[in-house]
């Protein structure tokens, strides 16, 4: 492999191609890093997020709009609702006021026919 036309190379001219090569390396560190980094972070942030919906999941039934709330009150009244729907509507019953004081208006004119 050894090429007779070669010729010693100039003074400096190693090191300096050595210092590129260094630099470049320090680069593509650097880069790897970051990489890694947001990779993790984005891993990390995916993780967090679907545990935190699997826990809404599992301890809260699927939280329904006041909207679907009232609509399910006749059925949840007359005891005419699957034990999901019954829990969805229990539950939102307990967060919010409104809806609370719309069932009771209701019930008070249509008693429990159960
Ligand atoms: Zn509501």
């Amino acid at each position: 492999m050894s090429d007779p036309s070669w010729e010693p190379c100039p003074a400096g001219e190693i090191q300096s191609l050595a210092q590129q090569l260094r630099g470049r390396g320090h680069q593509r560190t650097a880069l790897v890093s970051v990489v890694a980094v947001a990779l993790l972070l984005v891993g990390t942030l995916t993780v967090v997020v679907f545990n935190q919906r699997d826990v809404q999941k599992q301890s809260i039934p699927i939280s329904i709009t006041c909207t679907e709330c009232m609509e399910l009150f006749v059925d949840y009244n007359g005891g005419n609702l699957s034990s999901g729907r019954v829990r969805q509507v229990k539950h939102h019953l307990d967060q919010c006021p409104s809806c609370r004081m719309e069932f009771n208006k209701m019930r008070q004119k249509n008693p429990r026919s159960t």
